[in-house]
């Protein structure tokens, strides 16, 4: 017996699939005082295992960077929002929920905009003008022809990333791209483990330029329903400054007087679009909590 660390890259009915330092892919079982956590582990988890031969017991888990909730995957360095620059029409509010999404996750995020072989005149300059100033890279790519996505791969190298995004922005075809065995790999496996689409929330990684890219059932569609901000600050990373320095506590930052976030709006340090994206969020979040509350 020895002990080692290693990472789990798959879970499945009770089992887990931990690649070790050493390079071995041990399945293993976790230790029944770790049981009661059981679901609380993810693929993406560091972790220490008694080894005996491939077959290994899981001790502890290693302290997290960050865990998402849907799908299920921990230790994630990019997330990838990929949207299409029109079929789909893009969605600035889709766009900004994903951010939030990963922002709330503390998931460093990047935007993948994706058909600009397609792009109206001036939209990639718009984005641009809007997401670079905020800190998050930003791609123009045409997955089709594989154009735009060495400066994505090399971005990944060595590291673990997830795309997001709604279906048809062009996903399958953009990772495709980025390594054509990965796609082929991701359905057979998907179909020997008998995964539907929406059966499982449960992630696995799939090793990717010295790193790993999480394959998510229904390919990186990122559960958007799954939004649970503990506030529209939380997502929005520009807004949270001036946030606390509204006249009122409580702030809905639309009607009030004195209001410090749309003074920022007015003063261009907050994009409209932005501004607008977070007062939808926030009306939605508000729906869902008297919704909750009725129940
Ligand atoms: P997913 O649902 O996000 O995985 O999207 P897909 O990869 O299935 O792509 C949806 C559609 O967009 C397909 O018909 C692709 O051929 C098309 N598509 C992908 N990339 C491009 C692109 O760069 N330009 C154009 N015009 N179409 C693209
Ligand atoms: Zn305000």
């Amino acid at each position: 017996m020895s002990e080692i660390t290693g990472r789990i890259i798959k879970t499945y009915n009770g089992y887990y699939y931990v690649l070790g330092r050493d390079g071995v892919t041990y399945t293993a079982k976790v230790r029944g005082r770790l049981k009661k956590a059981r679901f609380l582990l993810a693929a993406g988890d560091w972790v220490t295992l008694e080894t005996r031969g491939e077959e290994g017991m899981i001790e502890t888990i290693l302290p997290r960077r960050n865990l998402l909730q849907r799908p299920l995957v921990a230790n994630l360095d990019w997330l990838f929002a990929v949207f299409a620059a029109k079929d789909p029409a893009p969605s600035f509010l889709l766009i900004d929920k994903l951010l939030a999404l990963a922002e709330a996750y503390d998931i460093p995020a990047a935007l993948v905009i994706n058909k600009c072989d397609l792009a109206a005149e001036g939209f990639l300059e718009q984005i641009r003008a809007i997401y670079e100033p905020l800190g998050y890279p930003v791609y123009f790519v045409e997955a089709r022809k594989g154009k735009g996505l060495d400066p994505i791969r090399a971005k990944m190298t060595g590291l673990t990333s997830a795309f997001g995004g709604p279906s048809g922005a062009g996903k399958s075809t953009l990772l495709n791209h980025l390594d054509p065995s990965l796609t082929l790999e991701t359905g057979a496996v998907s179909e020997k483990i008998g995964r539907g689409r929406h059966t499982t929330r449960f992630a696995q990684l799939l090793p990717f330029a010295g790193g790993f890219i999480v394959d998510t059932p229904g390919f990186g569609n990122i559960d958007l329903r799954e939004l649970e901000l503990p506030s529209v600050e939380a997502g929005f990373r520009e807004l949270a400054p001036y946030a606390g320095q509204c006249r009122f506590t409580g702030c809905t930052h639309t009607h009030e007087p004195d209001c410090a976030v749309k003074a920022a709006l007015q003063e261009g340090k907050i994009a409209q679009s932005r501004y607008d994206s977070s007062i939808m969020i926030r009306q939605e979040l508000a729906e869902q909590k008297k919704r909750g509350k009725k129940r």
